[in-house]
């Protein structure tokens, strides 16, 4: 149990590159936070530096307030699981969960116990005596973090465990790390690109990109509450609509592209007024467009019709791609819904959730 501080973290590689430019970071004890962002973005990079296999080019990294910038990785009392799982192939799955322990001089009967414990909460005593090369792409993952386990560290790291899984199990093992953390009530850091891992597994998620932060936020602000476009776009799938046009005073306040003209929401009204006649990107999500207009919504002026391009069947909802003007859309919609392939589809705006972002900075303005 312990809380980690990130503050004012940068790497720069010798080649120049500035991977990870001023970050800032308060992980609380026991918490389960999600770094993510697009490849290239520097969240392994901001793992391996908690972990101490990467040097800090500058800022501090404290874990339960102890600066740990020059403490080797073994004393940090952290446990990382990597994506390839790195297991010796020559030890069995027993030895290589003891083998951490052992090095750390252990007694035998401690090493036999947490090693068995380990075990047992991950459903794998009965593949102790085997070698990795005899284990599927699951279990060799289970032990991977049976080994973190019965080291009984203070903070776990991850650094996209699951990403050499098939995508069943990968829901499947998803799950077992979130019940592993309520079990274990340790803090965990979670390195992953895929956003919707991001969502259900984390306390909270830092969204990275370009080696900056841009959101730490609970799952559900992140989604509702974007602070630019571009955490706007990278959460939620299908992703945000966005659509440029400008803010015109007329009969109140519109959104106006070439093709659409389209009411603003009493509560936003007030902080576009700022933006009369001027550049705004509108951001809608897929739910929030319907083929029904939503009771309380304003008589006019939230529709829009549309072209058909795609329909994509999911089973339990359908995913419609649309085209208005030159600008393409996508809807989420109820299996009952039956727009068709290249015809006219006349589509309503829930205006009170839509997003305004400006045009040059990108950062949310309502
Ligand atoms: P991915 O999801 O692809 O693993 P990431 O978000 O984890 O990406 P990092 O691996 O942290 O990103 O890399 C951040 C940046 O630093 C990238 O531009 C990468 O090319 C660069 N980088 C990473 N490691 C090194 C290194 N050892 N030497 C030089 N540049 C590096």
């Amino acid at each position: 149990m312990a809380k980690v501080e990130l503050e004012k973290i940068c790497k720069v590689f010798d080649n120049h590159v500035l991977a990870v430019d001023d970050v800032n970071i308060d992980i609380h004890d026991k918490e389960f936070i999600v770094l993510v962002g697009p490849s290239g973005c520097g969240k392994s990079t901001t793992l391996r530096m908690v972990a101490g296999l990467e040097e800090i080019t500058s800022g501090e990294i404290r874990i339960d307030g102890k600066v740990v910038n020059d403490v080797a990785p073994k004393d940090r009392d952290i446990a990382m699981v990597f994506q390839n799982y790195a297991l010796y192939p020559h030890m069995t799955v027993f030895e290589n969960m003891a083998f951490g322990l052992k090095l750390r001089k252990y007694p035998k009967p401690e090493i036999e116990q947490r090693v068995r414990d380990a075990a047992e909460i991950l459903s794998i005593e009965n593949l102790l005596d085997r070698k990795p090369k005899q284990l599927s792409g699951g279990q060799r993952q289970r032990v991977a973090v049976g080994r973190a386990i019965v080291r009984k560290p203070k903070v776990f790291l991850f650094d996209e465990p699951l990403s050499n899984l098939d995508a069943k199990l990968r829901v499947q093992m998803r799950t077992e790390i979130s019940k592993l953390h309520a079990r274990l009530e340790t803090t965990m850091i979670y390195v992953t690109h895929d956003q919707v891992e991001a969502m259900t597994m984390g306390d909270r998620i830092v969204v990275m990109k370009d080696g900056k932060v841009q959101q730490i936020d609970s799952p559900m602000n992140l989604y509702d509450k974007p602070v630019n476009k571009f955490v706007a776009g990278f959460i939620g799938s299908p992703a945000m609509n966005f659509i440029n046009g400008k803010i015109v005073a007329d009969n109140g306040l519109c959104f106006r592209t070439e093709q659409l003209k389209l009411h603003i929401a009493d509560k936003q009204a007030s902080t576009l007024s700022a933006y009369v006649d001027k550049p705004v990107v509108m951001g809608i999500r897929p739910e929030d467009l319907s083929e029904y207009q939503l009771v309380d919504a304003p008589k006019q002026g939230c529709d829009a019709h549309c072209k058909v391009d795609v329909v994509e069947p999911m089973g339990n909802e359908i995913f419609v791609y649309l085209a208005s003007g030159s600008d393409n859309l996508v809807a989420r919609m109820s299996v009952q819904a039956r727009p068709e392939v290249r015809g006219n589809y006349h589509i309503y705006f829930n205006m009170d959730k839509s997003h305004f972002f400006d045009t040059a900075t990108e950062a949310v303005i309502e």
